[in-house]
C-alpha cells in the first residue's frame, strides 16, 4: 500500500515536471509577437523580416544563448520581386487579396492597360488533344489571337489530369518576348497558394478563384505595384549553448521569415513558421537550464520562402566545419499535431527514426510518427546535400491554411505543442 502511494506521488511529480518544462505561455507569446501586424508578415515591406530578426536576437539574449561568432547575425543579400500592392475589381466587386485572388510572384507593375481582352477558348483547347493536327492548329491560332491583348484564361472543366496540368502552365507561353504592358487573368478552382520570386517577368498574371468567373465577365479595375530589389538584405540569427561535450554539435533550425504583406493584407504565417521558431526558442529555454550532452547551435533562418536562401547561405559560409554537426533537426510547420508528425529523411536515417518512434510509443505522446524519404522542401535541405545527417520534422493535421492570410494563431491547434516539445527534447537528448 505504502509503496503504491509512493509510486503514485512519484508519477504525479513527473507529470507536473513534464508539464512545466514546456512554457506554454512563452510559446503563445512568441507566436503572437511574430504574427502581429507590426511584423508585416516577416517579409519584404515595412522592414517586417528585419523586425522579426531583431525580436529573435533579443529573445536569444534573454534566454541566455550565446552568439556563436562575434554576434548573432549572419547577413546576406539576394534579389527579390516585391509585390507591394495588387487590386482587382470584377463584375463590380473588389476582390480580396490572398483568398479571392493572388498575383504570380514574378509579376511586373501594371495599371488598367487599355488593351482589348482575348478570352482563351477552353472547349477547343480540350478538343485539340484529339490529334496532333488539332493541337498544332490550336497553338497557331492561339498565338495569333492573343497578340497585343489582355488574356482571360477561364476555369477548365476536365477530369483528364494531363490536360489540366498542361493548362496550368499555359500562361507561360505568353511570357516570351513581351514588350508591352498587359495582364493575364487566370481563373482556377485550385487553392490559392502565395509564393515569392527572385526575378521579374515581362507580364503580369492574376490568379483568381474560379467562382468569380462568369460568361459575361467584366474586369473593371486592376493594378499591380511590383518592385524588383536586386540586393535585399536579410540575416540569419545564430546562437549556441555549450554542452558537456563540445566537439560535436546538434543543430536546431527553423525559418522565421514568411511571405510579407500585399496591399493591406498581412500573411501572418503562424504555422509557417512562427510555430517552428517558437518551438526553437522553447527548446533553447529548456537547454539553458538543462545542460545538453553536445553543444547545441540554434539557427533561425531568413528567406526560406524565397528559396531556402538563408540556410543555403549558411552552408556556403559555415561558422564551424559542417562535419562537426552530429545531427540537425529542422522545425517547420509546428502548428498542429493532432495527426502526429511527419519526418523527412526518416527513411535515410533509419536508426534515428526508429529511436524517435520508440520514444513516442514509450510516452504515447502522439498519434503517429510518419516516415518520408528525402525532400528538398525546407532548411534542412542544403545541409543534407552537403552530407549533414538531418531530419525535417513537421506536424500533421490542422486546418490547412497553407500560404494564405488565414494562417493565423487562432487557427492553430496548440493542444499538442507540449507533447511535440517533449518528444523533440527526448529525441535530442538521445542523440
Ligand atoms: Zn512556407
Amino acid at each position: 500500500m505504502k509503496t503504491k502511494l509512493f509510486v503514485s506521488f512519484w508519477l504525479i511529480g513527473i507529470l507536473v515536471a513534464q508539464a512545466q518544462i514546456f512554457d506554454k505561455k512563452y510559446f503563445k507569446e512568441v507566436l503572437d509577437t511574430l504574427t502581429s501586424n507590426s511584423m508585416a508578415g516577416r517579409g519584404y515591406v515595412e522592414q517586417g523580416m528585419d523586425k522579426a530578426a531583431n525580436y529573435l536576437q533579443n529573445e536569444f539574449i534573454k534566454n541566455g544563448a550565446k552568439p556563436y561568432a562575434s554576434n548573432y547575425e549572419q547577413k546576406f543579400q539576394f534579389p527579390i520581386n516585391i509585390i507591394k500592392n495588387a487590386r482587382l475589381t470584377i463584375n463590380g466587386k473588389e476582390l480580396k487579396y490572398g483568398t479571392d485572388f493572388i498575383v504570380k510572384p514574378s509579376s511586373k507593375s501594371i495599371v488598367n492597360s487599355k488593351l482589348p481582352f482575348y478570352v482563351f477558348d477552353t472547349k477547343t483547347y480540350i478538343e485539340s488533344f484529339q490529334s496532333k493536327n488539332k493541337t498544332r492548329d490550336f497553338v497557331i491560332n492561339d498565338t495569333k489571337l492573343q497578340q497585343g491583348k489582355n488574356i482571360i484564361l477561364p476555369p477548365l472543366d476536365t477530369k483528364v489530369d494531363s490536360i489540366a496540368q498542361y493548362y496550368k502552365q499555359w500562361a507561360n507561353n505568353y511570357e516570351k518576348d513581351e514588350t508591352q504592358s498587359r495582364a493575364i487573368f487566370r481563373f482556377t478552382s485550385d487553392k490559392l497558394i502565395s509564393s515569392l520570386s527572385q526575378r521579374q517577368s515581362t507580364i503580369t498574371e492574376f490568379v483568381i478563384d474560379a467562382k468569380y468567373y462568369t460568361n459575361h465577365l467584366k474586369i473593371n479595375n486592376y493594378s499591380v505595384e511590383a518592385e524588383l530589389n536586386p540586393n535585399f538584405e536579410a540575416k540569419n540569427i545564430i546562437g549556441a549553448i555549450n554542452g558537456k561535450n563540445n566537439d560535436s554539435v546538434v543543430v536546431i533550425s527553423a525559418h522565421y521569415d514568411h511571405l510579407g504583406k500585399v496591399s493591406n493584407v498581412v500573411f501572418p504565417g503562424a504555422s509557417d513558421n512562427a510555430s517552428g521558431t517558437a518551438m526553437l526558442l522553447n527548446l533553447m529555454k529548456y537547454y539553458v537550464k538543462n545542460q545538453p550532452k553536445y553543444k547545441i547551435v540554434f539557427m533561425a533562418f531568413a528567406a526560406e520562402e524565397a528559396g531556402i536562401l538563408g540556410a543555403d547561405y549558411y552552408v556556403n559560409n559555415p561558422l564551424f566545419p559542417l562535419s562537426k554537426i552530429k545531427f540537425l533537426v529542422n522545425l517547420d510547420i509546428m502548428g498542429a499535431g493532432d495527426q502526429g508528425l511527419q519526418v523527412v529523411n526518416g527513411s535515410v536515417y533509419r536508426k534515428q527514426f526508429n529511436r524517435l518512434v520508440d520514444l513516442n510509443s514509450q510516452n504515447k505522446d502522439l498519434k503517429e510518427i510518419k516516415i518520408r524519404g528525402e525532400s528538398c522542401n525546407s532548411d534542412h535541405c542544403p545541409f543534407y546535400m552537403k552530407g549533414v545527417p538531418s531530419f525535417f520534422i513537421y506536424t500533421l493535421g490542422g486546418k490547412g491554411y497553407y500560404h494564405d492570410p488565414n494562417d493565423k494563431v487562432e487557427n492553430l491547434n496548440l493542444d499538442y505543442s507540449p507533447k511535440v516539445f517533449n518528444l523533440l527534447k527526448d529525441f535530442i537528448n538521445s542523440l
